[in-house]
Parts: structure tokens; sequence; C-alpha cells
């Protein structure tokens, strides 16, 4: 993978805390969340959700807690998890402590509605017996009333002082395993409580743009907040809120932490050139069909889809793999040295091929055993497509005369 993470701010550091096998916090990798969908009375849903998460790249799950059934039901997911399980609590102090009974690896209380100081401080002394982290999870949308008011609303400060408050019941009884998260709907106004909470305490922070919505606008609102702030050296593990199957969420977690190279490479990197006039393929339907035909193949590749071979090779040569179309052929390359040419029509069964290769042969064996003759039948393609639309594809040289003899005359 190519390490990039240097190139951003260094991250911030704070307390370590460990949510069962998942350690939060410090240097640990920062850590992908997600939320099951399914009512966690029912097991069997809930853990077949639970494992697709994990699948897609979830650390660490949350079950909501919402009553006595869902609390009988995470004591018989929990050790079935191939994660570790976070019960998720609202207004009921009995739930949190009815979820540590079942054995949960973490708890998340919400401030704004469990509110009387001797029942958190219960919940606190209980997790703090059985060594389970709980995060403070402030939400602009359900801020302590008496709070909004204080500050004339949900701004970045009334979020942190929220925290600040929870944190300090917390510390009575001398528990410490704590996260927090300063959530809003709005990006403004989550990237403004998580520097001031960065500054505030030395705990992990949970990252996230809480309600987001459905895709595509959902992702790059959480986007939006959450790689500004890793880009700060701010957050140690974050959950995107989408109105989506929670894989989305998973997915788009580890998706985003690798590629602002934060966590290595596990899965497909799937690069495809936007196309242009030059294309000599459709690209969409190529890069599409190629997403469908890797996906599930747990490659940790990046894999790039060029539409023209012109430009296509170089643009795409820090690409692990990559094929560019020209002439109805695709020219495959591997680290932009080409290996093979092949018919249009077999240009994604061809880079199927070469994919899984890749991976169980290494680079060096690949690039030994490429088609010698691939090299000069590719040059001779560029030649010709260099040929007939030139290297300029918008004819700029012809443009810029143009416009020199109007200005002359
Ligand atoms: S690779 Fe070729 S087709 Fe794709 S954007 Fe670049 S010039 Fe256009």
């Amino acid at each position: 993978m190519e390490i990039t993470s240097q190139l951003l701010t260094p991250r911030r550091r704070t307390r370590e805390i460990a949510v069962g096998k998942v350690k939060v916090g410090g240097d640990n990798p920062i850590s992908v969340q997600s939320m099951t969908t399914t009512k966690t009375a029912n097991v069997d849903a809930t853990l077949e959700q639970i494992y697709a998460l994990a699948a897609a790249g979830a650390d660490i799950v949350r079950c909501t807690c919402n009553e006595q059934a869902a609390a009988e039901g995470l004591a018989q997911i929990i050790p079935r998890s191939p994660v570790p399980i976070v019960a998720d609590i609202h207004f009921h102090v009995e739930m949190a402590l009815a979820a540590l009974e079942a054995g949960v690896h973490g708890l998340r209380l919400n401030p704004g509605n469990l509110r009387k100081p001797s029942e958190i401080k219960l919940v606190a002394q209980e997790a703090k017996d059985r060594g389970v982290p709980i995060r403070i999870g402030v939400n602009a949308g359900s801020l302590h009333p008496d709070i909004y008011e204080q500050f004339g609303g949900a701004t970045p400060e009334a979020l942190v002082e929220s925290a600040r408050l929870e944190l300090a019941y917390f510390e009575e009884v001398d528990f410490h395993d704590v996260k927090i998260s300063v959530k809003a709907s709005s990006v403004a106004t989550m990237i403004a409580a998580y520097r001031l909470a960065s500054e505030t305490f030395d705990h992990p922070l949970h990252l996230g743009v809480t309600e987001a919505g459905p895709l595509p606008g959902g992702l790059l609102k959480g986007t939006a907040g959450i790689a500004t702030l890793l880009a700060e050296g701010i957050g140690d593990t974050l959950r995107y809120s989408l109105t989506a199957d929670p894989v989305e969420e998973a997915r788009a977690g580890r998706q985003l932490l690798e590629s602002m190279g934060l966590r290595e490479r596990t899965g497909l990197d799937l690069i495809a050139c936007p196309s242009c006039g030059r294309a000599e393929v459709d690209v969409i339907k190529v890069a599409s069909e190629a997403q469908a035909a890797l996906a599930n193949r747990n490659l940790p590749l990046q894999i790039a889809v060029m539409g023209c071979v012109v430009n296509g090779p170089g643009e795409a040569r820090h690409a692990d793999l990559g094929i560019a179309a020209g002439r109805k052929r695709g020219h495959l390359f591997i680290r932009g040295q080409i290996i093979r040419v092949v018919k249009e029509e077999d240009m994604v069964a061809a880079l199927v091929e070469e994919a899984e290769k890749l991976v169980a042969e290494g680079v060096e064996a690949r690039l030994a055993a490429r088609d010698f003759s691939a090299e000069a039948e590719a040059e001779a393609d560029r030649a010709a497509l260099l040929d007939l639309k030139g290297a300029d594809a918008n004819h700029a040289s012809e443009r810029i005369q143009k416009i020199r003899r109007r200005s002359e005359n």
C-alpha cells in the first residue's frame, strides 16, 4: 500500500481503551463501526447482519438495547459475534444494566435522555466493575434541554459541555474508560464540536455526522465531516450514519480510511478515469462490469479501468493492475507496464484472471510471465490512435491559432 498518512496532520494522542478485543485510541488503528437495523431480540437476523458488517469492514458493531428481549438477545449474540458488541442505550438505566449483564463489550449512553446523576453513576460503577468502556454519545438532536437553553441551541460548545458534565459524573466514581462523540447533522457544527472536544478531552473520539441521510448525499456529508477531522489528526473510531443498508456504512468507513492511507488495504480499490471524448470504450459500463466481477473476491489491489490507451496506462501507472481500451482491444498493464493485449470483449475477464494471479504470484512473477510482444503491439495501437486523433484531443493548438488569428484581426 502507498503510505500517505504521514502527509496528514499527525494524529492527536488520546488514551487507549479496549472495546473487547479492539483497542481504541492511542496508536491503535482507527476503527470502523456500524449499527444493526434488525430487532436485537431476533438473534439470527441480527447475527447475520453482524457477520455482513464485519465482512464489509466493521471492527465494532452496535445493537440497540431498548427492551428486555433485546438484552436477552444480546446475551445470545455476544458469544457468536465475530466482532465486539456495543449496546445503544437511551432513556432507561435498567437497559444499560441488563446489557452489562448480557456481557456487552461496550455501552453507548446518550446524556441527553439519561439524565439522573445517580443513575449515570450507577451505570458507570457497574461498567467499571466489569471492565466495560462507555461512549458518551452526545447528539445535537437530543441535547440535554438545560444545556440547549444555556447555550441558546445545539452549538459546538453546548455539545462539548454535555460530554464534560457526563464525564464529571463518571469521574466521581473513578471511571475513565470512556470515549466521546459530539455528533450533529450539520457538518460545520460537527467539525467545530470535535475540534473543541479534541482540545478539551484526552479520551478517544468517535467521529460521525448524525442522520446524514440516504446515498449519495449521506456519504458526502459523512465524508466531509469525518475526513476533514481525520486530516487534522482528530478521531480514533468512526461511524457513517446512512439511511441505507448498514453494510454501506461499514464499507464507506473502511474505504475512507484506506483511501487516506490510515488503514492497510484489505479489499479492492477500483479506480477508473472519468472518460472523455478520447475514450475508446464505454468506461462507465466496463468499470461497473469490472466492479461486479471483482466484488467479493477479497483482492487487496488497486485496479484501474481507463478509457484510452493513449493516456490510460501512464495516468494509472501507480495502480497495481489496469486495463486501457484502444482500437477494439484492451491493454492490460501492471504498474504501468503492458503485459498483454486482449480483445475488447475479453477485457473484464482478462482483468479478473490477472488480478487473481497477481495476488497469488506477486508483481515480479507476473511481470516475468508477460507477453513480451504486447508492448510493441500496444505501442502500435497508441501510435495509430495518436495519428488518427492527435495527442491533443481538444485540438488545442488548432484552437490557439484561431484565437490568435481572431485577436490579430
Ligand atoms: S484515460 Fe483517456 S479516455 Fe480516460 S479520461 Fe484520460 S484521456 Fe480520457
